[in-house]
């Protein structure tokens, strides 16, 4: 595996440092970094603990949007159009509460269909991790140990001070990008490395002992899922059905990651830093071994995706057109993961900012057309 200073550069393959949107120690989220420095001008108006409930239509053209806010129902009317940016769970939802997806459900739901569009909540997708893990021999500082006792005090201080050590770092330092077959063109597969170890996700306590986790992430997924609303009530959770593992394909390319991943960690230049395999443990060697306990640990990387996805004319899932606006309706576009035709393959986050970059290209692009 070749080391690569830059898996966002031209190559994507390759071990390296995680890069991260993070300024001065802390991580630099979209509303520090554009929402804030916009804040005081004045054709900006933003509304906090708002909830959306629908989008307004007259015929076919989005002219508003109702909230409710503090258990009153608001409306704001559209001089041009409505962005909708709820998320890859938020923005089908909505959708489907303003009557815009499949006639049958939505008429399900109690609310009059607006436009039939039966790809709405369909092709969700989301990167799958399965987590390893080792437990690690002396003292080789993961986050097990310096996170604890007078360590994490230390910790604590060296943040204050110079915005550096442990709190300022990535939750994994280190990724990998690589291919499960040498005949895929790019990697199918990423690894993440969490210097550290624990139980389960729930209540993520590092175990006292020093450990390592890698945690293979299946990348080009064959699988999809949905999103729908159940119901007309804005604050009730959509069903959300991620399908995970639903080809052979995914789940052959899950057990290949973890067996390479044991592979590396046998490499005799790693063997003298651990003690023993903890997760799966060495007793998983079969085939069918491996797919079990995939499917009992694999869980979500937090990338959901895909739900209104993006597609060319001709394409009849496909919710929104190139221009990431809603087909078959005027004034609407959706701007979030959601738009995404697949999940990409990396981390989602500056991949949505791009797409929210480019909406702004768009609309202004319009505006002065
Ligand atoms: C725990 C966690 C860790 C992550 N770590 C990373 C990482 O390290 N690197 C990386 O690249 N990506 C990471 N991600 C993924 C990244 O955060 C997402 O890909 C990105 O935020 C997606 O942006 P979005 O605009 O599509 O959706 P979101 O950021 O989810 O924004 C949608 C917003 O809409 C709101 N909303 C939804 N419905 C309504 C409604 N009806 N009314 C009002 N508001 C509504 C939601 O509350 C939410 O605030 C992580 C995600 C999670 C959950």
């Amino acid at each position: 595996m070749p080391l690569n200073p830059d898996f966002n550069g031209a190559v994507q393959e390759g071990i390296g440092l995680t890069q991260t949107t993070t300024s001065k120690g802390w991580r630099n989220s979209t509303a520090q970094a554009y929402l804030k420095p916009a804040r005081s001008r004045p054709n900006l108006r933003v509304e906090t603990n708002a909830r959306g409930k629908r989008v307004l239509f007259e015929g076919k053209r989005a002219v508003g949007y109702e909230y409710i806010q503090n258990g009153q129902a608001k409306q704001a009317r559209a001089a041009r159009e409505v962005i909708i940016s709820g998320g890859a769970y938020g923005s089908p939802q909505l959708l489907e509460l303003s009557g815009v997806g499949d006639a049958e459900h939505i008429k399900s739901l109690g609310i009059e269909p607006v436009h039939h569009l039966p790809g709405v909540g369909n092709g969700l997708q989301d990167h799958q991790v399965f987590r390893m893990k080792w437990r690690l021999k002396g003292k080789p500082g993961t986050y097990n140990e310096r996170i604890r006792g007078l360590t994490a005090l230390g910790e604590g201080l060296k943040y204050i001070i110079a915005r550096k050590g442990v709190l300022s770092s990535p939750t994994n330092p280190i990724n990998a990008f690589f291919r499960t077959r040498p005949e895929l063109e790019t990697p199918d597969v990423q690894i993440q490395f969490f210097p550290g170890t624990y139980d389960n996700m729930r209540d993520r306590k590092l175990h006292h002992h020093p450990g390592v986790t890698l945690g293979p992430t299946l990348l080009r997924l064959e699988s999809r899922g949905s999103v729908h609303a159940r119901s007309s009530d804005p604050f009730a959770d959509p069903a959300i059905h991620t399908n995970v593992l639903g080809t052979e394909n995914d789940l052959k390319t899950a057990v290949d990651a973890m067996r390479y991943c044991r592979k590396v960690m046998e490499m005799p230049a790693m063997q003298g830093f651990y003690d023993h395999e903890m997760a799966p443990g060495k007793n998983v060697q079969s085939q069918s071994e491996w797919e079990a306990y995939a499917r009992e640990v694999g869980s979500s990387n937090w990338h959901p995706a895909s739900s209104c996805r993006m597609g060319p004319d001709g394409d009849a899932k496909a919710v929104l057109d190139t221009s990431l606006r809603v087909r078959g309706l005027q004034g609407l576009r959706v701007v979030d993961a959601s738009a995404m035709p697949m999940v990409v393959c990396g981390n989602t986050n500056a991949p949505t900012i791009m797409i929210a970059e480019k909406a702004a290209d768009l609309m202004l692009a319009d505006a002065r057309a």
